[in-house]
């Protein structure tokens, strides 16, 4: 792929001889995420990825991560849920040499938007893609920084097939295993994520 080669020959490493990349990235992650207990609200244990986004490095060793399982793929787009899943998807795109689509929350995407419902805890909730981000066909990796009960990826898919698009992949730094996600999108494709809680 041009773009893929072109990113690492104009880069002063390669993969091949990247320290990082033989990185054991769970203990990695583990040293670099933080849990807060109770946020937003009591009972909560909030993955903080604030301490990973100091680390400069994080910027190679996690999206060279989060590609491995697609990188023989022809991929056209990675689709990165607001906001944290804009923080990496945006360098596994580039990776990939794939465009990226952003997917938003309600009133934040200025032309036509196509949105999918969620539930939440109590209620609902929407997420917006635009209606003309995806050539039919194309195929999409669905990335956010976490998945929990899955809610928000099965609706970020949802847009990618409304458009007709093809979900290749998801893509997350963390699971919390014990929530289940994975069992709301994994009859739609292939789940990966780096770490499970
Ligand atoms: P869900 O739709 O339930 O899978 O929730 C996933 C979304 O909510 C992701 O965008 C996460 O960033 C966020 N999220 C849910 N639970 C947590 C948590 N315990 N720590 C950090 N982020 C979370």
């Amino acid at each position: 792929m041009l773009c893929y080669n072109w990113f690492f020959e104009n880069q002063d490493y390669k993969i091949d001889d990247m320290p990082e990349a033989n990185t054991d990235i769970q203990s990695y992650l583990e040293q670099h995420i933080r849990n807060i207990p109770d946020f937003p609200k009591p009972g909560i244990q909030f993955k903080d990825i604030t301490p990973l986004l100091l680390d400069s490095q994080s910027f190679k060793i996690v999206p060279e991560h989060l590609i491995q399982p697609y990188k023989s793929q022809k991929i056209d787009y990675v689709a990165g849920v607001e906001s944290r899943g804009f923080l990496y998807g945006t360098i596994m795109a580039s990776l990939l040499g794939a465009g990226f689509i952003t997917v938003r929350k309600p009133g934040k995407l200025p032309a036509d938007t196509i949105k999918a419902e969620y539930e939440l805890e109590y209620g609902t909730d929407e997420l917006h893609m635009h209606k003309d981000a995806i050539k039919p066909g194309s195929k999409v990796i669905i990335h956010d920084d976490l998945i929990a009960t899955g809610g928000s990826a099965r609706a970020a898919a949802e847009l990618v097939q409304k458009t007709g698009g093809e979900v290749a992949g998801y893509s997350f730094i963390m699971e919390l295993g014990f929530l289940n996600g994975r069992e709301q999108i994994e009859g739609i494709s292939e789940v990966h994520s780096l770490i499970s809680y």
